[in-house]
């Protein structure tokens, strides 16, 4: 992949990461969300180092979450390297959203009046390489005659503007619930975690992004997973709701083919 040189330096590296590249099963996993990392040239974006470390920077856990089930399921992840304070590669580049000048609580004044060449720049180093890249990987399937199955994976705060949100893990969808459903039906039956349908988030707060990009259009099976960061702080509990969501998956992919 060709770096964009004034963009990213040496140390930098790749915008994109790539996990179990040839991994066996149809779901490939994508974390939009996975680092809290800024390019070198951006320094600290004017912000303190708590915002740097907090979930307006990631989604603290999420990726962690993610390669433990790459590993279960033997799954392709694509993940992104860089934060999402520079490019939210969850949102398309004419939303507002994809390069906020204030997250929940926190301005961001490296993001204050970016000028329309300096969004461009940033759409072509970070956003068009992460959706490229999950491009190449559904098409190289399909034309060795493999399905896939786009699962794309996120953590969320337990307190949202001074607000505590109760739900443990959100199964969301857009348009086409069928896995999403499924995995519903699965998660009812554990009791394990609190598991709600579009929650803490859903479509219409523009989170589906990928999903709209990636699996609608070709009708592929797809859904959003939302852990909440607490539960995942740790690698114990990493573990815990990777093994848990894996069986959800697992459950949900089997009973979709019954
Ligand atoms: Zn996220």
């Amino acid at each position: 992949m060709l770096v964009q040189s004034d963009f990213f330096t040496q140390a930098d590296g790749e915008p994109v990461g790539v996990e179990n590249a040839a991994g066996s099963s149809p779901v490939l996993l994508v974390c939009e969300h996975a680092s809290r990392r800024l390019p070198q040239r951006y320094g600290d974006l004017g912000l303190s180092q708590e915002a740097l470390a907090s979930h307006i920077a990631w989604d603290p856990g999420a990726l962690a979450v993610a390669q433990l089930m790459s590993q279960s399921l033997d799954a392709t992840l694509v993940y992104q390297r860089f934060s999402r304070l520079i490019y939210d590669c969850n949102r398309p580049p004419e939303s507002p959203a994809a390069m906020r000048d204030v997250s929940e609580i926190f301005r961001i004044p490296g993001n204050e009046n970016l000028s329309a060449a300096e969004r461009s720049r940033r759409t072509s180093a970070l956003y068009l390489p992460f959706h490229g890249r999950i491009r190449e990987e559904i098409a190289e399937r399909r034309e060795r005659g493999g399905e896939t199955v786009v699962v794309t994976l996120h953590s969320f705060t337990p307190v949202y503007f001074g607000q505590e949100r109760a739900v443990e893990i959100g199964i969301l969808h857009d348009r086409d619930s069928r896995l999403a459903d499924l995995m519903l039906r699965q998660a009812e039956g554990t009791g394990r975690f609190r598991v709600e349908r579009n929650e803490p988030y859903g479509p219409a707060d523009g989170v589906t992004h990928t999903l709209e990009v990636h699996a609608l259009p070709a009708g592929l099976l797809n859904v959003m997973i939302e852990v909440r960061n607490d539960l995942i702080q740790d690698e114990t509990g990493q573990r815990v709701a990777a093994d848990f969501l894996t069986g959800l998956l697992r459950d949900g992919l089997e009973a979709f083919q019954r």
